[in-house]
C-alpha cells in the first residue's frame, strides 16, 4: 500500500534536490502552469521497490522576511498533517540554526514518524553538522547527499519497515473476507472518520472568479467585516485564513484573494485568480466553488472545480447572489443541467444556492460541506468490496486482449480523503480506461459516494 512522505525543512537545505531525485522524470506531473508557484508540490516517488507519494514544501524562497516564519509554519504543518512520514532535512554543512529548531518543535508535536536527514553530508566538512543534529532530539540523523545520491540505501532501509507497518494497518482495519456483513456493519463505512476539532479544524477554501462574492461569504461566516469587499475585481487584500466555529463545526477558511494584488495589469486578473484557487485548493479539505448566479459555470469556474477534483478535494458548488434571481425554479433546473454536463467528474457533488449578502442558504451550505466531508472520508470494508467486485465482474467481465481475459483477483481500500482503491489484476497495464470508469462509477453508486473524487489503482500481483 502506498504512503505519503513529506520533505520539510528550512529553505536551501536541499529539499527540492531530494524531491527531484525521488520523483525523477515523472516531475512533469508537478507544475504545468508556468508562473505559478505552488507551495506544496506532490509527486509519485520511487526508491528501490518502494513506491510512494512525496510532498515538497517548495516555494518558500519567494516569501519576504516578515511573512517567512508564518508561512513556513503553516505550510509545514499542512505537509506534516498530510503525510504518514516526515523527512526533516537539515544542512549538515551549515549546522543547526534557530529555524531548524522551530521545525524540530513542530515535528515533535505533530508528526507521526520523523526521519531526520543531515543533507550535504558528502565529505568531511559535514561531520560536525551531523553530530550537532543529534541535539534536535529526533534520533539518529541519516547522513545523505541529495545531490550526489548518497544515503539513498539508508533512507530505503528506514522506510521499508514503516511501509510494511502501514500495509499491516490497512489489513488490520479490513475484516475477514468470508464474513457476511450486517446492515449496521455496512453502515460503518465512515467509522474511522476523523471529525474536526478546534485543534484540527476542517480546512475550507472558498474559490471562484473575481466578484463571485467570496469575501462577502467569508465575512458573513465570520460575522464581522474583516475582509474588504468591493465591486471592482482585483481589489487589494491580504491572503488570509481564519478559524471560526460554523454553528458547531470548527473550520479554518482560506481566502484566496491575497495574491491578486500582484495583478497590476487588468488582463492578468483572470489568470491569477485561477492561480489563487490552485494555492488555496492545496490547503483545503473541502473546496467551496462559488459561482455568480448571473454568470455561472464560466471557463474559469470550470477550471477551478476541475482542479479541486484532480487534487482530490471534497467539492461543494455554491451559487451566489440568489437574492437577485427572479426565475428561481427555472434557473435551478438550468444550473443542475449545466453542472451535470460541464462537470461530469463531480457527478453528485452538492449544488447549493446562497446569498452571501443576506445569509440565506448558508445553513444548507454548511450541511452540504459536512456531507461532502463525510463522503470524502468514506471507508468501505474489504469484505464488502470483494463481494461487490465479484458482482461487477459477473455483470460485465473485463476484456480479453489477445484472447486472455484479464482477471481481477482482489480489491481493498488503500486510503480515504479521498477514497482510493487498489484492484489486484493479472494484467494491470492492459486494463482499458473504460473498465476502470465502469468500476469507479459503480463504486460511487453502490457505496453512496456522490461528488467525491474516487481513485482506483490497478496493480499486478508481485
Ligand atoms: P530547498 O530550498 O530546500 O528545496 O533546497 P534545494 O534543493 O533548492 O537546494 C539548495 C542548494 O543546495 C542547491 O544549490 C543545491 O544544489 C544544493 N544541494 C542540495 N543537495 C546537496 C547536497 O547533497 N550536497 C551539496 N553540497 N549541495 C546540495
Ligand atoms: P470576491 O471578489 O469574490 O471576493 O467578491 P466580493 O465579496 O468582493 O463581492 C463582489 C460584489 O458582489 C460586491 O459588490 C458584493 O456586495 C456583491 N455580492 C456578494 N454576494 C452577494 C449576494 O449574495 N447578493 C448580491 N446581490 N450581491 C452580492
Amino acid at each position: 500500500m502506498s504512503f505519503t512522505l513529506a520533505i520539510v525543512g528550512r529553505p536551501n537545505v536541499g529539499k527540492s534536490t531530494l524531491f527531484n531525485r525521488l520523483v525523477g522524470k515523472r516531475l512533469a506531473l508537478v507544475d504545468d502552469q508556468p508562473g505559478v508557484t505552488r507551495d506544496l508540490r506532490e509527486g509519485a516517488a520511487r526508491l528501490g521497490d518502494l513506491r510512494f507519494t512525496v510532498i515538497d514544501t517548495a516555494g518558500l524562497e519567494d516569501a519576504t522576511d516578515d511573512s517567512l516564519q508564518g508561512r513556513m509554519r503553516r505550510l509545514t504543518e499542512r505537509a506534516v498533517d498530510m503525510a504518514d512520514v516526515c523527512l526533516f532535512m537539515i544542512d549538515a554543512r551549515t549546522g543547526i540554526t534557530p529555524t531548524d529548531q522551530i521545525f524540530a518543535e513542530i515535528l515533535r508535536k505533530r508528526a507521526k514518524h520523523v526521519i531526520l536527514a543531515a543533507n550535504k553530508a558528502e565529505g568531511r566538512a559535514a561531520d560536525a553538522g551531523v553530530i550537532e543534529a543529534y541535539s534536535l532530539g529526533l534520533g539518529e540523523p541519516l547522513r545523505m547527499s541529495a545531490e550526489h545520491g548518497e544515503g539513498m540505501g539508508d533512507l530505503l532501509a528506514e522506510l521499508m519497515p514503516l511501509a510494511e507497518e502501514f500495509e499491516e494497518q490497512a489489513e488490520e482495519t479490513a475484516p475477514d473476507t468470508d464474513v457476511t456483513l450486517s446492515e449496521e456493519e455496512a453502515e460503518e463505512g465512515i467509522a474511522d472518520l476523523r471529525w474536526p476539532t478546534p485543534e484540527k479544524p476542517m480546512q475550507i477554501a472558498v474559490v471562484g472568479r473575481p466578484n463571485a462574492g467570496k469575501s462577502t461569504l467569508i465575512n458573513k461566516l465570520l460575522g464581522e467585516d474583516r475582509l474588504l469587499t468591493g465591486p471592482e475585481a482585483g481589489i487589494t487584500r491580504d491572503a488570509i485564513s481564519l478559524q471560526v466555529d460554523w454553528d458547531g463545526l470548527p473550520v479554518r477558511i482560506w481566502d484566496t484573494a491575497g495574491m491578486r494584488k500582484k495583478a497590476r495589469v487588468q488582463d492578468k486578473v483572470e489568470k491569477l485568480s485561477v492561480a489563487d484557487g490552485l494555492r488555496a485548493v492545496k490547503f483545503a479539505e473541502v473546496v467551496i466553488v462559488l459561482l455568480d448566479a448571473a454568470i455561472p459555470f464560466e471557463q474559469q469556474d470550470l477550471r477551478i472545480a476541475d482542479l479541486a477534483e484532480r487534487e482530490g478535494r471534497a467539492v461543494v458548488v455554491a451559487v451566489n447572489k440568489w437574492d437577485v434571481e427572479d426565475e428561481k425554479q427555472q434557473k435551478l433546473r438550468d444550473l443542475k443541467e449545466a453542472f451535470a454536463r460541464l462537470l461530469p467528474q463531480l457527478r453528485g457533488a452538492p449544488l447549493v444556492t446562497v446569498s452571501a449578502k443576506t445569509g440565506r442558504g448558508l445553513d444548507r451550505l454548511r450541511e452540504a460541506v459536512e456531507r461532502a466531508y463525510t463522503v470524502w472520508n468514506t471507508r468501505v470494508p474489504t469484505a464488502q468490496l470483494n463481494r461487490w467486485l465479484t458482482g461487477m465482474v459477473e455483470a460485465h467481465p473485463p476484456p480479453a486482449p489477445q484472447g486472455r481475459r484479464i482477471k481481477l483477483r482482489y480489491m481493498t481500500q488503500a486510503k480515504t480523503r479521498p477514497p482510493g482503491f487498489v484492484v489486484m489484476s493479472s494484467h494491470p497495464d492492459k486494463m482499458p480506461d473504460s473498465y476502470t470508469r465502469y468500476l469507479v462509477n459503480g463504486l460511487r453508486e453502490s457505496f453512496d459516494m456522490p461528488g467525491t473524487p474516487i481513485r482506483l489503482y490497478m496493480r499486478g500481483q508481485g
